[in-house]
C-alpha cells in the first residue's frame, strides 16, 4: 500500500510528497523500513527498492510483519542529480530530526523521524558521492555497536566500520534514530550516479537473510552466500591522502587486500607525460575505499585501508 509520509506545496501549483510503499505480510510481527535517497546523487538505493518490493510481492506469503520501503526522502534532489536539497543549498542529512516549526525542509525531516520511530530497524542506505568507490560495508558509532553490529553482520557486507563517537555527526537520520530508541544502520556501497547490480542484490540477499533472523521472513535465503564482513574501529583506519594535483590511474578496484608498499596507482600529469607522484598503502591491509573520480587535488582523498593483523 503507497502512502505519503509528508507532502508540501511547491510554488507553481505542485506538491513534492515523500512516500512509501508499505507491504504487510500474512502473519503480525515485526517492522522494517527500508530508506534511501536522501542523498540525491546515490542511487544504489533505488534499484534495492524496486529489488525488494519485487521480491516482496513475488512471495508475499513468506512475509511476517511489515516491510516498509522509502525510496525518496529527498526527490527534489534525485530530480535534479543533486545531492542535496535544490534551493536550500542543504544537505538532508544534516537537518535530523528536523522542526515542526521549522524551513519547509526541516518539517520534511521531523514527519520522516516521526513516520520511522517506533521500527525494529532501519537501514538507510547510501551511496558514497562522484568521488570514491565504496565497498559494500555498514557505518555505525561506537555507542550502538553492541545493538547494531550484530545486525550488520547478517546483511552480506564485506565491512563494518565502526566510528568514534567524536566523528559522529550528529544532525543524520541515523543518529536521530538511534540517540532516541530506534534502531537504524547505515549502508554505504558504490559510487554517486550510478548503480553497481552486483552490490544491490547482494545486500538485498542481506537484507533477507536479516528478516529471517529476525522471525520476519519463512523464504527461501541461501545462507551459504552470505559473507562474514570484518568488523573495524575508527582507529585502525589508514586514510591516504593525494600529495600532488594531477590526474589518478589505477587499475584497483576496492574490496581487496593490499600489500604494505603496494602502489594503489598513479597521478600523472598529461600535458608532459610525467608521473607527479604515487599512491602507496603504508600497511598490509584491505582497501575498502578507492578514489572514483580521476581529477585529484593535493589532499584529496585517494583511499581508506583497515590495516590488517592491527
Ligand atoms: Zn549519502
Amino acid at each position: 500500500m503507497i502512502q505519503t509520509v509528508t507532502s508540501t506545496e511547491l510554488p507553481i501549483d505542485e506538491r513534492l510528497a515523500i512516500k512509501k510503499n508499505v507491504i504487510a505480510g500474512s502473519e503480525p510481527g515485526k517492522r522494517l523500513c527500508i530508506v534511501t535517497g536522501t542523498h540525491g546523487d546515490e542511487l544504489e538505493g533505488q534499484m534495492v527498492c524496486y529489488e525488494m518490493a519485487r521480491r516482496l510481492n513475488e512471495s508475499i506469503g513468506s512475509l511476517d510483519g511489515v516491510v516498509e520501503i522509502y525510496p525518496a526522502l529527498n526527490p527534489l534532489g534525485i530530480d535534479t542529480i543533486q545531492r542535496g536539497i535544490p534551493n536550500f543549498d542543504l544537505d538532508m542529512n544534516r537537518i535530523f530530526p528536523g522542526n515542526p516549526e521549522g524551513s519547509v525542509a526541516e518539517q520534511m525531516a521531523f514527519s520522516i523521524i516521526e513516520d520511522l520511530k517506533g521500527a525494529d530497524l532501519v537501514i538507510d542506505i547510501h551511496s558514497s558521492n562522484l568521488y570514491l568507490r565504496e565497498t559494500p560495508q555498514a557505518r555505525i558509532n561506537v555507542l550502538d555497536e553492541d545493538r547494531l553490529v550484530p545486525v550488520a553482520t547478517l546483511l552480506n557486507l564485506d565491512f563494518v566500520w565502526i566510528h568514534d563517537a567524536a566523528t559522529v555527526l550528529e544532525a543524520t537520520l541515523a543518529h536521530s534514530l538511534n540517540s532516541t530508541g530506534t534502531p537504524c544502520v547505515v549502508v554505504e556501497m558504490g559510487v554517486g550516479q550510478r548503480i553497481n547490480h552486483k552490490m544491490c542484490y547482494r545486500l538485498v540477499d542481506g537484507i533477507f537473510n536479516l528478516m529471517r533472523e529476525m522471525g520476519m521472513w519463512k523464504g527461501i535465503v541461501n545462507r551459504n552466500a552470505i559473507s562474514n564482513p570484518i568488523v573495524c574501529k575508527g582507529d585502525n583506519v589508514e586514510f591516504l591522502n593525494a600529495a600532488t594535483s594531477g590526474i589518478f590511474i589505477t587499475e584497483l578496484k576496492c574490496g581487496v587486500v593490499v600489500a604494505d608498499g603496494e602502489e594503489i596507482g598513479q597521478i600523472v600529469e598529461p600535458l608532459t607525460g610525467a608521473i607527479l607522484s604515487r599512491v602507496v598503502s603504508p600497511v598490509e591491509g584491505y582497501l575498502f575505499t578507492i578514489r572514483a573520480y580521476p581529477i585529484v587535488y593535493e589532499g584529496s582523498l585517494m583511499a581508506r585501508i583497515y590495516r590488517m593483523g592491527s
